[in-house]
């Protein structure tokens, strides 16, 4: 039934013109089976009325619905219909009924108790006497009232059409708000959901309590670029979780795949048969929902427009936040965690079962194979060894870059262990197509009860890699506690070293150095003194070490350099011109690309002469990088200053090197000078050196007089220690200077 008939009514009423406004009016709601009628309900004690009215509204549709009449016959049993059926649109009701009032009552009961407030109420009474006051009917939310002799057919019609059309107004309010409030949610609880898949669950979830139906036959594929159009499915609920991990493309020929399909190549929403929608995103992403519902209500289509640029700008967020995270969590070279990312991984193995190891590794030489081979290499050769790393260790062990060439590993002993670790590079590396050997040192830590801090183990393994650096490159060394407490302490001194430097506590001493023949002082060495605030003074030979390797030193030489240069300043203004200050140069000093410029900086301010100034550098400086310290070294050779290698006969430089750098003085270290007189045949083979490669000779460590004779006879021309005088604060020096 899906026609309007009024003729019919027109030829029984003289009021027809009421009508043909409703008979014009086009039918909004598709016609066919599946319309479902308008409810309305009866109340009436008297069965006469409910047959008049059932025999009037035959056959009327309404909006394109039919109408489908509940009868009750007292309030009692109109309750019962209101309490059971939610989609009542009307309900025309008596007002005398059990009691003079039980249709009042009844209203009462419908908006109060039971919270309906949309249903329309049109209040029917046999006399007009009986009509309710205006305040009653604004009371009781009364939408239409009339005397049971006012109901002709066309005013029964005129009144129910109207309160139908009110209801159905109403009620698609009242559904919008409701699928609005459902966006609202969705958007909020979206918000909090972190990664494209928690997301696209959530969206499944949302889009089914929108459209009311079971999480079912729904399907997310994301598309990484609308032009590559590989869309692969990441969440699939229902009959549909086995697809997850399949393209669409591999849904052809299904009904589902097809509308996914032309989703994805329409870019827009699609509703064919079943429905899918789509969310675009930045950089060519988006999002395809797929759902099982069809047909939409008109309500529900605009409902889902709205949904989907809601949901739109929350995807934007999620993808966002996904790059991200991999901006602060993966390494963006190699794909692999970072070391923030590797904290994590490692925090949660720490608090996971026993048996679990953690390795640091190093590659070898990394800087070297990028000066030779440049950084496009040097990236490649990276990404060929974590290939190396994950294949040899298995998918059960986490992996993080650390730092530019160094890799960590967490996993079980039985895949993290030296033997693993050599397994890596064993066999050479494929890197631009040609094989090269690689090397790589390891630190390893066993994960036991005692360790709770990822960032605390990840230093015991730094410690342990470290150590393996210096004295067993190419292997793994495990961490013991020995270790920890030398790096404790070693971080604790390096702390109080700063602050002292901060708060000017350290301080330069001078020990003079002497000619051999006569004992004339020529010139000082400069040596560097911290005495703590508890007035212990703490060697240098234990506090360099420790500020050469945080660059500290470089600062700190500096200091000894320009105190040394005023120094010399002050002596020459005393008269002594041709006095030679020696100041010691560390590793870390030299190597600082600023250094020669730090050099001529102190001569320039402090006024002194080059040629008073040499400069002590050691044996294993020169035995490293030999072209980067020939340049640095004729470098310094051209503003004036000499060069003297310190502690000479205990490193291991090739005398063939030596003999390339441009050296003036050869420092004879102590432990040569305390053989004179117990095995007189190493003092005089160093000695032999030195004047073999033509330089000056000064021997330090000078303690008594026979070393001094002796040294001079062997053909040593100056010397330095005890046996003449001790390092000294400066005014010292002055006096001991003047009493000579
Ligand atoms: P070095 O440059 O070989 O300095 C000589 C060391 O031998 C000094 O120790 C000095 O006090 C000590 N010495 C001098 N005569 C005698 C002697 O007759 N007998 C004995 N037993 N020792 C003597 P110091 O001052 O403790 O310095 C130790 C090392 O610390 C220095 O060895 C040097 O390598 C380093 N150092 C000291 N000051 C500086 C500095 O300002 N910069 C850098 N880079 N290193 C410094
Ligand atoms: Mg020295
Ligand atoms: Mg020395």
């Amino acid at each position: 039934m899906n026609t309007t008939n009024p003729s019919a009514l027109a030829d029984t009423d003289a009021q027809s013109a009421d009508l043909v406004q409703f008979a014009d009016e086009p039918a909004d709601f598709e016609s066919g089976p599946l319309v479902a009628p308008w409810i309305v309900l009866m109340v009436d004690d008297d069965p006469d009325v409910h047959s008049a009215t059932l025999h009037s509204m035959q056959g009327i549709c309404i909006c394109g619905r039919p109408l489908h009449f509940l009868h009750a016959y007292s309030a009692i049993q109109a309750r019962r219909f209101v309490a059971e059926q939610e989609d009542i649109a009307v309900i025309m009701l008596d007002v005398v009924m059990e009691t003079e009032d039980a249709g009042l009552k009844l209203v009462d009961q419908i908006r109060g108790e039971f919270g309906r407030s949309i249903v329309q109420i049109i209040l029917r009474t046999g006399q007009p006497g009986f009509a309710p006051e205006i305040e009653t009917i604004r009371q009781y939310e009364i939408n239409d009232y009339r005397t049971k002799t006012e109901l002709t057919q066309v005013r029964l019609y005129t009144s129910l059409s109207g309160a139908i059309r009110t209801y159905h107004h109403l009620h698609s309010m009242a559904e919008t708000r409701r699928g609005l409030e459902v966006i609202v949610h969705a958007s909020n609880e979206l918000s909090r959901a972190h990664g494209l898949q928690k997301f696209s669950k959530g969206l499944i979830t949302q889009l089914c309590a929108l459209l009311q139906i079971k999480p079912d036959g729904i399907v997310c594929a994301k598309v990484e670029s609308q032009w590559e159009g590989e869309a692969t499915i990441i969440v699939a609920t229902g009959i549909h979780a086995p697809l997850v991990g399949q393209s669409v493309k591999q849904l052809e020929g299904s009904s589902m795949g097809s509308v996914m399909q032309k989703c994805l190549s329409y870019r827009a929403n699609v509703f064919d048969g079943c429905t899918a929608l789509y969310f675009p995103a930045t950089n060519g992403q988006a999002l395809v929902a797929f759902v099982d519902a069809m047909p939409l209500k008109e309500i529900d289509r605009q409902l889902i427009q709205t949904f989907c640029s809601s949901m739109t700008v929350g995807l934007e967020n999620i993808l966002l936040h996904e790059r991200m995270f991999s901006l602060a969590y993966k390494d963006q070279l190699l794909g692999v965690a970072n070391r923030n990312r590797f904290l994590e991984l490692l925090q949660a193995r720490i608090s996971g079962s026993p048996g679990i190891s953690l390795a640091v590794i190093d590659l070898d030489d990394f800087a070297g194979d990028i000066a030779m081979f440049g950084h496009a290499f040097g990236d490649e050769l990276l990404k060929a060894f974590v290939t190396r790393l994950t294949d040899q260790v298995g998918p059960d062990v986490d992996l993080g870059r650390i730092s530019g060439d160094t890799f960590a590993l967490v996993g079980k002993d039985e895949f993290v262990n030296p033997q693993a670790l050599a397994g890596c590079t064993s066999a050479l590396l494929k890197v631009q197509n040609q094989m090269v050997t690689v090397s790589a040192t390891c630190g390893l830590v066993r994960l036991d009860a005692g360790n709770s801090d990822g960032a605390e183990v990840l230093k015991q393994a730094h410690v342990a890699l470290k150590l393996a650096k210096s004295q067993y490159r190419g292997a793994s060394v495990y961490y013991n506690d020995e270790m920890g407490t030398d790096a404790a302490e070693r971080s604790a001194l390096l702390r109080r070293l700063r602050e002292a430097f901060e708060a000017h506590r350290l301080f330069v001493v001078y020990q003079p150095q002497v000619r051999l023949v006569d004992g004339t002082t020529i010139g000082a060495e400069a040596l560097l003194r911290w005495r703590s605030e508890e007035g212990v003074y703490v060697p240098p030979d234990q506090f360099i070490p420790v500020a050469e390797q945080s660059g500290l030193m470089i600062s700190i030489g500096e200091f000894v350099l320009r105190s040394a240069c005023h120094q010399l300043k002050k002596l020459n203004e005393a008269g002594y011109v041709d006095f030679r200050m020696s100041v010691n140069v560390s590793q870390a000093q030299f190597r600082e690309p600023g250094f020669v410029q730090t050099v001529k900086r102190a001569l320039v301010d402090s006024g002194v002469s080059a040629f008073n100034l040499e400069l002590e550098i050691t044996e294993s400086m020169a035995a490293e990088d030999l072209d980067f310290v020939l340049s640095v070294l004729h470098e310094l050779k051209r503003t004036g200053v000499t060069i003297a290698i310190d502690d000479f006969g205990t490193g291991y430089s090739s005398l063939s090197i030596l003999g390339r750098l441009p050296l003036d003085r050869l420092k004879i270290d102590k432990s040569f000078v305390d053989y004179l007189g117990v095995a007189e045949g190493v003092a005089k083979s160093i000695i032999d050196i030195g004047r073999s490669l033509k330089l000056q000779l000064i021997a330090e460590g000078v303690e008594k007089a026979e070393q001094a004779a002796e040294l001079y006879a062997l053909g040593c021309q100056e010397g330095q220690g005890y046996f003449y005088a001790s390092p000294m604060p400066p005014d010292d020096l002055q006096h001991w200077l003047t009493s000579r």
